[in-house]
């Protein structure tokens, strides 16, 4: 009897440790792997080329507007609003684009949306998990080097990201107010000077591409907001006039070199006092916004207000060659959301590069399904139905982005006008015209023709209600597309996540507590 209850107490201790056991490893693995899993999802997929196979239609691009060298240089934090002079001095051969930001203007925010075409998440202060613009360059056999202060992209990128740079100079600005932009460049005397020759010469004979990042614009906007507390920015706009005298001879001299295509940037305005109240970088109203010239003397002159820093990365991309077989075609970072905003000369490349967006967001909606589908029972049912609701959407996009080539337009196009029987024959007059329609550039002389043509034969109007169509449709297969991967990635905060799954696993959970406490309370009687 003794013995006995000796042996009953020593298995009932092992036992107990064993059970405690295996609970906490079950409790940490599910109380931190699987929501952490979940919670990280879908920044983990595995960034894929899209045009790998370059057989695809929207892969193709106009090539006469691509290059495969570049300059990048970013004024972090040069209102828009200031920046007239440098704007007319680039403008004959610029594109230029007002960007704006519905979401938190904090510059990491902004860069971790440029370089990878992805939204910013709320000052996480997570780095990234996807490809950067500077890796689709790397994806493009374009090298790439970096200068400037590293501090603000080392917040969001990782080591593997600036493996990408095939060399990195930290020039930290923030130790002393510097007058002029780009100071490693321009106020560090001869160095500076050698220093910057030496980058462009790296352009011209070494095919090493680099990006400049310059913060002394956005001390100086805070500075001002501080000392007037946002009634004057003189010193800013006085920056602003800096920017120009110091980088205007790079028209210039690019033009002396028209394999390189010239950006620069900024990326947010300046602070402003609203009810109050400081908004950080500005609301982006009254021209207080980020901008972005692209200059190169193969491109005419075209400007745009309204460009989402969402689109920035793929707009970029367009621009860049995808190496020296692939005339033509384009790269687009693997997890992009954004569209292509290009301004080509020839509208039927701005619906490729609409497409290829919408392709790459296609890729991203498989891979989070499969993701799901692979992922055992959990919220499985609930996912599912999503997936289904949204299913129907997708397909139609999938259709319009690989089927429904601009060519197949026209042809639309003339099949309605047959039936129409609106008596107009003539064939080849017709196709020239639908031609000129398409391969416009401009919305405005689109609506200028169909107006001027509506009376007398509506042909044009036709046209052009089939293009606006076609048009929206791929804007709007954007938003509907991002809206339905957005679906997927809720819950998005820690402690929805453990919410949803302690309601997931109630009844388990309920079981296993009636099973511990019972072994417990048996273990008690014996002893
Ligand atoms: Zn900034
Ligand atoms: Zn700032």
């Amino acid at each position: 009897m003794q013995n006995s209850k000796h042996i009953s107490r020593l298995h009932s201790k092992t036992c107990c440790v064993l059970i405690i056991g295996i609970i906490v490893v079950i409790g940490i693995f599910s109380g931190f792997m699987f929501p952490q899993f979940y919670y990280i999802f879908p920044l983990g997929i595995t960034p894929k080329p899209i045009c790998a196979n370059q057989s695809l239609e929207f892969c193709q691009i106009n090539s006469s507007q691509q290059f495969s060298k570049y300059i990048w240089m970013i004024t972090d934090g040069t209102s828009y609003e200031y920046i007239e002079k440098l704007e007319n001095h680039f403008s004959d051969h610029a594109k230029v684009f007002v960007t704006h930001t519905e979401r938190i203007r904090y510059s990491v925010e902004l860069y971790k949306t440029w370089f990878t075409g992805t939204l910013n998440d709320r000052m996480s202060y997570k780095k990234i998990d996807c490809e950067t613009i500077f890796g689709t360059f790397k994806r493009s056999g374009l090298k790439s080097s970096y200068i400037g202060a590293k501090y603000v992209q080392g917040i969001f990128l990782t080591s593997k990201h600036w493996e990408d740079f095939v060399s990195i100079e930290d020039h930290d600005q923030q130790k002393k107010q510097h007058v002029q932009p780009w100071p490693f460049f321009f106020e560090d005397g001869n160095e500076g000077q050698q220093r910057f020759d030496k980058y462009l010469d790296d352009v011209v004979n070494q095919d090493i591409s680099f990006f400049a990042y310059s913060t002394v614009s956005d001390h100086i906007i805070h500075k001002d907001f501080t000392a007037y507390k946002g009634r004057n920015f003189s010193e800013s706009a006085e920056h602003a006039v800096l920017v120009y005298d110091r980088i205007n001879f790079m028209k210039q001299w690019i033009d002396d070199h028209p394999d390189i295509l010239l950006i620069i940037q900024s990326d947010h305005g300046h602070d402003e006092m609203i009810d109050y109240r400081c908004e950080p970088h500005g609301t982006g109203l009254h021209n207080n916004t980020g901008w972005q010239i692209l200059y190169n003397p193969r491109l005419s002159p075209e400007k745009s207000l309204e460009m989402e820093s969402l689109d920035i990365a793929a707009t970029i991309s367009n621009y860049i060659k995808t190496g020296p077989d692939n005339d033509g075609y384009i790269n687009i970072p693997a997890n992009n959301l954004g569209i292509a905003r290009n301004l080509f000369e020839r509208a039927s490349d701005n619906l490729r590069a609409k497409k290829q967006s919408l392709a790459s967001m296609l890729y991203l909606y498989d891979e989070t399904k499969n993701e799901w589908m692979n992922r055992g029972m959990w919220r499985k049912n609930q996912i599912l139905n999503l997936i289904d609701e949204r299913s129907v959407i997708v397909n139609n996009i999938r259709k319009f982005v690989y089927n429904e080539s601009i060519y197949d337009v026209s042809n639309s196009i003339q099949d309605e006008l047959n039936i129409d029987e609106n008596g107009y024959n003539n064939e080849g007059q017709f196709s020239e015209q639908i031609k000129q329609i398409i391969d416009s550039n401009s919305e405005t002389v689109l609506k200028s023709k169909a107006f001027e043509e509506a009376e007398s034969n509506g042909i044009y109007k036709k046209a052009l209600s089939h293009y606006k169509h076609i048009k929206e449709q791929a804007e709007n297969a954007n938003v509907q597309l991002f809206q339905a991967i957005k679906t997927f990635d809720i819950p998005t905060s820690q402690r929805e996540v453990y919410w949803s799954y302690l309601n997931t696993y109630f009844l388990q959970i309920l079981l296993a507590v009636v099973l511990i406490s019972q072994f417990f309370f048996v273990d008690m009687k014996v002893m």
